[in-house]
């Protein structure tokens, strides 16, 4: 199943980030082996774990929700935060990278799925904020994440993708800068409609690794 979904995303250069969550370090070698780089994980102490115990090019992706008093744990490596949600997370993983000198890659994520359990940032109050947010030397905005809603409905999750893909057309014009380049959305189950609406990462976990 990897090599076949690898080849037809590579085929529209997307991105596939493997969604290595609960999965052992064992696994997660075997996928290396195959040569994946780049796992997400969405929780910091597991992701913590893994990366001292796998190798040290694998680009590490922080995929779920984000504690402020936990991003000191992970600012020295990871390679991609995919969900910041709020201006005062965004001013601690400013804070804690510019300690060590390094400027962190985020996604903000969109909220576009009126679902009351999924975490995002609403687009209107992101744009609100969106000055204090670029003036924030020590990150870079590099792109969007967004979940769709948990439903078969295919429509419905077509209509949240293309919302969040409008959005970031708007908001590239704005922001006018080369490197705002990434669009991550789609799951297992949704990646394909994702793949049509512009996806530039799909986070695929079940589909790949078994949902053990
Ligand atoms: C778990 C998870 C995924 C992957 O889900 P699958 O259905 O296993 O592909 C993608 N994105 C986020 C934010 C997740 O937490």
């Amino acid at each position: 199943m990897y090599k076949e979904i690898l080849q037809s995303l590579q085929k529209k250069s997307v991105k596939l980030l493997a969604v290595s969550k609960t999965k052992s370090v064992t696994t997660i070698q075997k996928f290396y082996d195959k040569g994946q780089r780049d796992f997400g994980e969405n929780r910091v102490q597991e992701m913590v774990e893994k990366h001292a115990q796998l190798p040290q090019d694998i680009n590490w992706h922080l995929i779920g929700h984000l504690q402020r008093n936990k991003v000191k744990y992970i600012v020295q490596f990871v390679h991609l935060i995919h969900s910041v949600d709020s201006l005062r997370l965004a001013k601690k993983i400013n804070e804690e990278a510019s300690k060590i000198n390094r400027t962190v890659d985020i996604l903000v994520q969109i909220e576009i799925s009126d679902e009351k359990t999924k975490f995002g940032w609403n687009y209107h109050d992101f744009i609100e904020s969106k000055k204090e947010l670029l003036d924030l030397e020590n990150i870079r905005l590099v792109g969007f994440m967004g979940m769709a809603k948990n439903t078969t409905d295919e429509d419905i999750i077509r209509e949240e993708f293309q919302e969040i893909k409008s959005h970031f057309k708007k908001f590239k014009s704005i922001i006018n800068q080369s490197y705002f380049t990434e669009l991550s959305i789609g799951m297992s189950s949704d990646y394909l409609i994702a793949v049509e609406e512009g996806a530039t990462i799909v986070r695929i976990g079940s589909l790949i690794f078994g949902s053990l």
